[in-house]
């Protein structure tokens, strides 16, 4: 072996770990894990879960009535009994896990498996190993999206955001990337129709037919939606954004842009976006508004980036691509709202994280779109900026004949 000069450069470190990649591996990352959820008694999940939604597992609000006080507790059941209406009720009552079939512990156990991914956590892989049904584990996920979705992605942003918006083609988008629509051959006229007479007063000039326009738009797919996220940038430096709201539309118009700012931003807010010319009015509606031009830097000196946008882009693009595998458009929004409170939740350590994610899923009161889902009783609109959108499930049609195979 040759001896290494002594002023030959140095392997290790390689680089040093700063920011979130340094905090993941600091001690101060995981504080709570598996084994601390499996010591827990049936009672004290019960407490675990009462402190964390009301801080207190002596007084409470009952999901009833509403009335606050130290119900009577009923030690056999896991349940209290309201001292205003006399109805009884669990730690879950009045939550998105409402009516729930697995035990409270299994299902912490569960949610605390989902936190974990960093991008996000495939149903089939909580199913193997929590051996439960798809379904069980299928709509647990979507009440905790659903929970995110109504009780995160809500509220108004102030100060520096930025913004952008991201092509989601829905299934096998990237297949479909700048290929054409369905092209249906349009039949050849008899006699060319420059040639024809033309009728009275359908125009002075006569001539040859202008060319068809070769437009980006018409050769996006249908199923093309445009994920649109403001995020709002932290005031300590190199911490990166702070708070996440995002929006799905078809297009990445002046409209819908428009709507989504004015619903996450306030009017006093400085907004970088990239040159896309749907943020032109932003000049006028907000007090700043700065464009960074891609095609000469991400970042120019000053700060002006929307680089932290792009952070968002590029988690929910693995998300995506490698956790979920092309999500349906029908539930585009709630995956973009998972990620977004994972990008937002990436300084958190395991136990603030599960925290964090049951006192906001289950503060938003009972599932609207997931309960009796085993039922058939399935969402039909995916949720857009520009309003509700029917939506057709994957499943089959209702009143569908099965198919006989011979
Ligand atoms: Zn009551």
């Amino acid at each position: 072996m040759s001896a290494v000069p002594s002023d030959a450069p140095k392997l290790f470190p390689l680089r040093r770990r700063t920011g979130t990649a340094a905090f993941h591996l600091s001690r101060d990352a995981v504080d709570f894990g598996v084994e601390d959820l499996e010591r827990l008694t049936e009672l004290g999940t019960v407490r675990f879960v009462a402190r964390l939604l009301w801080g207190s597992d002596v007084e409470m609000p009952c999901p009833h009535c509403g009335t606050i006080d130290a119900h009577y507790w009923r030690r056999k059941e896991l349940r209290w009994k309201c001292r205003g209406c006399g109805k009884t009720f669990s730690v879950t009552s009045g939550t998105v896990f409402a009516d729930r079939k697995l035990p409270l512990k299994k299902l912490l156990k569960i949610a605390f498996s989902w936190v974990n991914g960093a991008s996000g956590k495939p149903a089939l892989q909580l199913r193997r190993d929590w051996n439960v049904s798809y379904a069980t584990v299928f709509t647990l996920a979507h009440k905790l999206r659903e929970g995110l979705m109504r009780g995160f992605n809500t509220g108004v942003l102030c100060g520096v955001q930025e913004m952008d918006g991201m092509d989601a083609n829905g299934r096998r988008y990237r297949e479909k990337r700048n290929r054409p629509q369905v092209v249906r051959p349009t039949p050849k006229p008899k006699i060319p129709a420059h040639l024809l007479k033309p009728e009275d007063g359908a125009g002075a000039f006569v001539g040859p037919p202008s060319p068809p326009k070769h437009g980006k738009t018409a050769r996006q797919p249908k199923d093309r939606r445009i994920l649109l996220v403001m995020r709002q940038r932290g005031v300590v430096p190199k911490r990166g954004a702070m708070a996440t709201r995002i929006g799905v539309a078809l297009a990445e118009t002046a409209t819908t842009v428009t709507a989504l700012a004015r619903r996450f931003a306030s009017s006093e807010s400085r907004i970088l976006t990239d040159e896309d010319p749907a943020y032109a009015r932003f000049d006028r509606l907000f007090a700043g508004h700065e464009a960074v031009s891609h095609s000469v830097a991400y970042s120019l000196p000053d700060g002006t980036s929307n680089n932290q946008a792009e952070s968002y882009n590029w988690r929910m693009r693995r998300a995506a691509e490698g956790i979920y595998l092309s999500p349906s458009n029908k539930y585009l929004a709630d995956y973009a709202v998972e990620t977004a409170w994972r990008e937002d939740a990436r300084h958190l350590s395991t136990g603030q994280k599960l925290r964090a994610l049951l006192r906001v899923a289950m503060g938003v009161g009972l599932s609207r779109w997931w309960r009796g889902y085993r039922q058939g009783r399935h969402r039909t609109f995916e949720m857009l900026v520009e309003g509700p959108r029917e939506a057709r499930g994957r499943g089959k049609r209702k009143g569908a004949k099965p198919k006989v195979p011979y």
